[in-house]
């Protein structure tokens, strides 16, 4: 915890799963704010969210979480923001600011600007940090930690609030970029959005198969697909969301991926060693960036651990 003061007086946490439970845990670890509130659906998840301490107190509506909050974040998944948005608007004080982590930012914006009242700014931002895992239990104060977070405000945001939603992140961890909503959104479906769709596709049909080969897809389930078995494990409501929310730029995404597929395809018709060859030199040197920035491990299979390797 830093010696800063903390940035809110009371921040209300409206969702309490992977993302808001880690939140109110990350705001925790640095004092962020002096009381941390929250809502969720569910009597459960707030017995939980009291029960393991990442809140001060969980409120029976999302509205009276709201209420009387100078920060107000909104950690449901993309489909259920409008309705959210609908039901805090006419509680959220003037001078407050509301901000998201959505995954898709302009339907977001669309989604919950026209519910917020005057004076409240909307700092929308999605934090790039996440597991397969979801609910309250899952959260964890880590999870931000030098991870980035894109804020997509509006030029209407007042610029002290865009500041203060990027001090909350950087004090959680995070480094912070900027960008308009519609790049955003088109960056996320290159390196998040098309990439789940592949794995929930290449699972689907190695599941197919299963019924032909019996046991063997699972058996020899070695690294390239386990990791999509991973990927194809995140949660089915918030990824149905995204994929209807940011359907532009995910269907210009997987139309350039089909593309791109057949031309692959024709070369190992054709044996076009050549093609293949440059191709794989080519998407080794973006690993090797991915590296160099310091966005994953450079341990041999993302650094599991192998017994037989730690031996002396
Ligand atoms: P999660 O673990 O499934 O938690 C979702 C929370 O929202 C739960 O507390 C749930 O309440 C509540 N909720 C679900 N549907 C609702 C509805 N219709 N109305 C009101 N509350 C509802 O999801 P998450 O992974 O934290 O994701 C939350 C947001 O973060 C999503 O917008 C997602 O796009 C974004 N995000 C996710 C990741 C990731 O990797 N998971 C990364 C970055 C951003 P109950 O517990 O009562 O069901």
């Amino acid at each position: 915890m830093t010696d800063e003061p903390p940035l809110f007086e009371r921040a209300a946490l409206i969702g309490l799963g992977l993302i808001g439970s880690s939140l109110a845990w990350a705001m925790k670890r640095d004092g962020v704010a002096r009381e941390i509130v929250g809502y969720a659906r569910s009597p459960e998840t707030r017995a939980t969210a009291l029960r393991l301490g990442f809140l001060d107190a969980a409120c029976e509506t999302a509205a009276e979480a709201a209420r009387g909050a100078d920060l107000v974040v909104l950690c449901v998944p993309v489909g259920a923001m409008a309705a959210v948005a609908a039901e805090i608007g006419p509680g959220v004080s003037p001078g407050a600011i509301v901000t998201d982590v959505g995954s898709v930012k302009a339907h977001v914006i669309a989604a919950v600007t026209p519910h917020l009242p005057e004076g409240a700014a909307f700092v929308p931002a999605h934090p790039l940090a996440g597991t397969e895992h979801s609910g309250p239990e899952s959260g964890f104060a880590e999870l931000f930690d030098g991870r980035w977070c894109i804020l997509t405000p509006p030029h209407a945001a007042p610029r002290r609030a865009v500041e203060r939603v990027r001090a909350l992140w950087e004090r959680c961890g995070a480094q912070v970029d900027e960008m308009t909503p519609e790049r955003h959104d088109l960056v996320l479906a290159v390196t998040s959005h098309a990439p789940h769709l592949i794995a929930y596709t290449m699972v689907g049909v190695a599941d197919d198969m299963r019924r032909v080969t019996s046991s063997e897809v699972i058996k020899y389930s070695a690294a390239g697909f386990r990791d999509f078995t991973r990927i194809a494990a995140s949660d089915p409501t918030m990824w149905r969301d995204v994929f209807l929310t940011n359907k532009d730029a995910t269907l210009e995404i997987l139309g350039r991926f089909t593309e791109e597929l057949f031309a692959l395809q024709r070369a190992i018709r054709t044996g076009d060693g050549q093609h293949l060859h440059d191709y794989f030199t080519r998407t080794r040197a973006i690993r090797r960036g991915i590296l160099q920035a310091g966005q994953d491990t450079a341990a041999p299979d993302f650094g599991r651990p192998h017994p037989s390797a730690e031996k002396p």
